[in-house]
């Protein structure tokens, strides 16, 4: 498998969640939308598809899943979004 640039960022979350969060970016399960005004738009399909936001200018994620209503830490699938960023970043003009 190859290796995944960036986890160091996450090791203040707990381990299950940046597993999961590897496992579904792993699988192909986020993709890139559209860019509107200053977000950009995901979709992360888990169980449900989520919808991930990131606003560019406060440099701010925002989910629509029940775990970051309730605790607005980052959940698995914004955590997965930030790993595509990081893994695409070096290869591909943003
Ligand atoms: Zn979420």
């Amino acid at each position: 498998m190859k290796t995944l640039l960036g986890l160091e960022k996450f090791g203040d979350f707990p381990k299950s969640r940046v597993l999961k969060a590897i496992d579904l970016y792993s699988k192909g399960a986020v993709s890139r939308e559209r860019m509107a005004g200053e977000s950009i738009y995901f979709t992360v399909k888990s169980n449900e598809t989520h919808e991930v936001i990131y606003r560019i200018k406060m440099n701010e994620f925002l989910c629509d899943c029940r775990h970051f209503a309730l605790k607005g830490s980052h959940c698995s699938h914004i955590i997965a979004v930030r790993l595509m960023m990081e893994n695409k970043s070096n290869s591909e003009p943003a």
